[in-house]
């Protein structure tokens, strides 16, 4: 566990200003909710720090390492960083247990390590282990989010990003499954961020919260701090918290 940290981070698609002047710091093995409306720069955000994107300004460092400045980037597959996505993006021909050693990096595949390893983080999933043989078709939505989070936890990385892990699932589901995820993450004192517009989601889940509008980071902190200060109207009715 390692702490993440963005400074002065901004991203053009084209002529497109997305992000502006982004700076964030995520203490090592904590977890921050960012949360916005739709549009306003979240997933962006997170391809930035998982390397799929390069910021045009700004740096990101992880602990003592400069993940992406000027003149610097490191390219996703070595930046120790797990990803999960809206829709868990499992390979839909490999089985559950295969699309977990997949996530493993090829040096630590190790012949008599992987099954020991896919059984012990699909048991932090909270996955039976008869749903190994399964293909992704075979699981119900919330079973494939924890597929996707024990994929990405295989390999012990340094950070964990969750781009709406639980937007696809109804509500019920979603509770179940979002607890699931939150004990994984705490067990595996990782340090993560969630992307989420369900304000309930952002204010339960971690020590901080982050408010994008338009690009701009336009407010961190405590969710108790947010909740009770919040600095726009907007950012007040999202939460459901008086003015
Ligand atoms: P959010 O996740 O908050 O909904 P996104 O980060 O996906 O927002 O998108 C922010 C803005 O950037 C949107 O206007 C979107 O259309 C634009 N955008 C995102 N990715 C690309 C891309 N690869 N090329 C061009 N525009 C993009
Ligand atoms: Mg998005």
């Amino acid at each position: 566990m390692t702490t993440l940290s963005l400074a002065g981070v901004s991203k053009s698609f084209g002529r497109v200003p997305v992000l502006h002047d982004v700076s964030l710091t995520v203490a090592a093995g904590t977890r921050t909710a960012v949360v916005g409306a739709s549009g306003s720069g979240k997933s962006t955000l997170l391809r930035l720090i998982a390397g799929f994107e390069r910021a045009d300004a700004g740096s990101i460092t992880l602990g003592a390492t400069t993940l992406a400045a000027p003149g610097r980037f490191v390219p996703a597959h070595r930046r120790g960083i797990g990803y999960v996505a809206q829709d868990g993006a499992l390979f839909p021909h490999l089985t559950v247990e295969q699309n977990i050693r997949f996530g493993l990096p090829r040096r630590s595949r190790a012949r008599e390590d992987l099954p020991a390893r896919v059984r012990e983080v699909m048991e932090l999933a909270s996955l039976d282990a008869a749903l190994a043989r399964r293909y992704p078709h075979q699981l119900s939505g919330g079973q494939q989010q924890r597929v996707a989070l024990a994929r990405a936890l295989a390999p012990r990385p340094e950070v964990v990003l969750l781009d709406e892990p639980f937007s696809a699932l109804d509500t019920g589901l979603r509770e179940q499954t979002r607890q699931a995820v939150i004990d994984a993450l705490e067990h595996s004192v990782v340090t993560t961020v969630l992307v989420t517009h369900d304000h309930d989601e952002a204010l339960s889940f971690g020590r901080q919260i982050a408010v994008i509008a338009d690009g701009h980071l336009v407010q961190s902190g405590a969710p108790s701090a947010v909740f009770d200060n919040p600095v726009s109207t907007e950012i007040a009715a999202f939460l459901g918290a008086a003015i």
